[in-house]
């Protein structure tokens, strides 16, 4: 199984003393890797380090077998990200907004941005400016944005946060017919049990910083009691 994700013995702590420890994992291609945890747990300063955004303490991250510290833009060239909360141009349109993005790559042509505003559900609202925008938009076109370039991977930080029940269903279906069509790796993150049941055949729980299981998503559920206890302070 070609493994897509590399991640060795990573560590991220912040001046608090909070933060990452130790955190190793492979995702392997075709993976829908769940990236289970409560509130504070430490999912997002994870996938800040490798993608870049936040420079790791210790450790090393490779993408499709390029290293984040010295091979950088080889190894993010396949791989689209949505981290926190989506950013937009709020005076552009949702379509004038991916158009702005699709200048760095010669192969996005005005179809392609429709196809994928269609994907995500905002295809009607493709000449509205997004200051105008729900936080279930934003997060829509967070996602279109990660999708354009059709990435081979794809890092999505709580993608389901701010959809309604119909949103998560199709950001669910949508992810699982990338996953089946196109072969398209996913690392998302949730907060929520039931959501990566649904949506992941692997999970990894993290608490405190740390990954404390990874496994198939029903082995991970198996054990669903000693699970909820590392979301009781939620
Ligand atoms: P959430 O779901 O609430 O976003 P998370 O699992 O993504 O949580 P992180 O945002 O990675 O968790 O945060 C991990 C821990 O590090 C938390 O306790 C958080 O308060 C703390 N933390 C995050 N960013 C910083 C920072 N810049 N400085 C200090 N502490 C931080």
């Amino acid at each position: 199984m070609e493994v897509v994700l590399e991640i060795n013995e990573l560590n991220k702590i912040y001046k608090n003393g909070l933060g990452i420890r130790d955190i190793s994992l492979n995702i392997c291609r075709g993976d829908i890797f769940g990236l289970l945890g409560a509130n504070g747990s430490g999912k997002t300063t994870v996938m800040k380090v490798i993608t870049g955004l936040m420079k790791a303490d210790s450790g090393d991250v490779k993408i499709f077998g390029h290293s984040i510290n010295t091979q950088y833009e080889k190894a993010m060239k396949n791989v689209g990200c949505m981290i926190e909360t989506p950013e937009s141009y709020p005076y552009l349109t949702a379509y004038e907004n991916l158009k702005q993005i699709s200048r760095y790559y010669d192969y996005i042509d005005n179809i392609r941005i429709d196809e994928v505003l269609d994907i995500v559900g905002i295809l009607k609202y493709k000449n509205e400016k997004t200051k105008n925008f729900s936080l279930g938009m934003k997060q829509r076109l967070g996602i279109a944005t990660a999708i354009l370039s059709n990435p081979k991977l794809v890092i999505l930080d709580e993608p389901l946060n701010g959809l309604d029940v119909d949103g998560m269903v199709a950001m669910r279906n949508l992810i699982r017919k990338l996953s089946d069509e196109e072969g398209t790796t996913f690392l998302i993150s949730s907060h929520l049990i039931h959501d990566v049941e649904l949506t992941c055949n692997r999970v990894g729980v993290i608490f405190n910083g740390k990954l404390i299981n990874e496994d198939y998503t029903s082995n991970i559920l198996r054990d669903y009691s000693t699970l909820e206890n590392y979301f009781i302070s939620e």
